[in-house]
């Protein structure tokens, strides 16, 4: 069968059909226009992640899911992940870094997420993130609006040109509230570091708790300009 090509033209009419609609319109979308094996979540198990796991896994329960694996996660977020694993009878999908970090330490210098960590991203996040899209046709991920003014127009469904592929962003429209009011309501299991004023969990290293009132995002790469990954730029 001929896999479709959609234009931009398409994706944005898609995208404006989809405003105001619930974020299962979007995921039902994908799900309808993509075949399992070409389309995944990314999933960080943060709580967008992780209600847009449940949300994917009722639409389709072979639905794929990946994560990251950095090598420096914390503990708790690889236990969430095996809490959702079990929840939902799925297996996620690990992608890492092809480097030790004891190998990027030899080769880079120790610390290299201080010393320079665009460097230390790239490695550990956007070559395995390359790798896991290479072998898709659309991804679904959580980013919302209000998260950051890089995010402010994000829309729901376009071209990923960086990746050349289809990102469907199902949860743009939804505050940190609706969120973890999905969570409450769906026994959706999450990361108990954010009860702990963690409300953005990244690498250990690189990860800090905020204090109320701050900006959630405040305690990613806390003292330095970096605000993003390069997941979403
Ligand atoms: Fe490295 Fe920090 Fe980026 Fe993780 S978030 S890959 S530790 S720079």
């Amino acid at each position: 069968m001929a896999v479709k090509v959609w234009t931009q033209e398409e994706l944005k009419k898609i995208s404006a059909s989809l405003e105001g609609k619930d974020p299962e319109k979007a995921i039902k979308w994908a799900v309808d226009n993509f075949s399992t094996g070409d389309l995944a979540l990314a999933c960080s198990f943060g709580p967008e992640d992780v209600v847009l796991v449940d949300m994917l896994v009722k639409i389709n329960p072979e639905a794929r899911i990946f994560y990251l694996d950095t090598d420096f996660l914390f503990k708790e977020t690889i236990e969430v992940k095996d809490r959702i694993e079990e929840k939902y009878g799925i297996t996620t999908e690990r992608y890492g870094a092809k480097i030790t970090i004891k190998d990027m330490e030899r080769e880079f210098g120790p610390e290299l997420w201080k010393s320079d960590p665009d460097k230390c991203c790239d490695i550990r996040k956007m070559k395995p993130l390359a790798e896991a899209l290479s072998t898709l046709k659309s991804w679904i991920t959580g980013i919302r609006r209000d998260q950051a003014p890089t995010r402010a127009n994000a829309p729901i469904v376009s071209w990923d040109a960086k990746f050349n592929i289809v990102k469907v962003n199902p949860l743009v429209r939804w505050t940190s509230e609706d969120v973890w009011n999905y969570i409450r309501a769906n026994d959706v299991p999450y990361n108990p570091l954010h009860d702990q004023n963690y409300p953005s969990i990244g690498c250990g290293p690189c990860t800090n708790p905020v204090k109320p009132g701050e900006d959630p995002r405040s305690g990613r790469w806390a003292g330095k300009e970096k605000t993003e990954c390069g997941l979403h730029k």
